[in-house]
């Protein structure tokens, strides 16, 4: 085979590994972990056929919650955040220990902020936007991701419950509460902790991004929200 027709194929057969590793990662554990280093394709709709049902039926949930994500985005202002109000209810900026980028298991680094708590500690939105997506993942246990303003989305991993009536679509500020700290998924064996990650961009146009939400996190005032408790709508 010609030199360029090989490089054609290889460059092919990466594409298409790293789309269904793409949609792998993020079914089994919510969380969507990228390979460090990988080789980004812009791609729109060029994924080989699926090859079973189940597939297909992932693919469509995935289909489904881009298009959410997209609605959401014209509703919301197109700056992201500046600061971050913290999320966990009683927690200080300064208590976190910074993990960002720590070495995890096989090729993974922690992609977020751990902050621990005890279990069934309130955990509050750090921003305003929509509850993007609700679900359960084996290293994210059960978990809340928030679309915010500039598209940007806030992953709240590990609780032990959702907030009751919590649903997605949802329209939250800072006052609302999304669950309560847990271990569940991965943090089984760990003390309770939220696991808290920023994503922004997409693989599909090469500007997805793993942000560090330390430097970005503000304390509040929580004497005045605990006193006071906005209800959940
Ligand atoms: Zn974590």
């Amino acid at each position: 085979m010609p030199l360029v027709k090989q490089i054609g194929c290889y460059t092919l057969m990466l594409t298409l590994t790293l789309g269904s590793c793409e949609v792998l990662a993020q079914s089994s554990s919510g969380e969507p972990d990228a390979r460090p280093g990988s080789i980004c394709t812009p791609t729109t709709s060029s994924r080989s056929e699926p090859r079973t049902e189940a597939e297909q039926k992932e693919r469509e949930r995935w289909a489904a919650y881009r298009e959410k994500l997209q609605s959401y985005l014209p509703l919301l202002p197109r700056e992201p955040d500046a600061r971050l109000a913290m999320p966990v209810q009683g927690a200080r900026v300064r208590e976190v220990a910074n993990t960002f980028g720590a070495a995890r298991s096989g090729w993974r680094t922690h992609e977020g902020q751990d902050i621990f708590a005890s279990r069934g500690t309130p955990v509050y939105s750090a921003t305003s936007g929509f509850v993007w997506r609700i679900g359960q993942g084996e290293l994210g246990g059960l978990y809340v991701f928030v679309v915010g303003p500039g598209g940007r989305r806030y992953y709240y991993a590990h609780l032990e419950r959702y907030a009751p009536g919590l649903k997605e679509g949802q329209k939250v500020t800072t006052r609302t509460v999304l669950g309560y700290v847990g271990s569940t998924g991965n943090a089984r064996t760990t003390p309770p902790h939220l696991h808290f990650g920023v994503y922004s961009g997409s693989r599909r146009t090469c500007d997805y991004k793993v942000i560090d939400p330390l430097p970005l996190l503000a304390d509040r005032d929580w004497r005045a929200i605990t006193v006071n408790p906005a209800r959940n709508r």
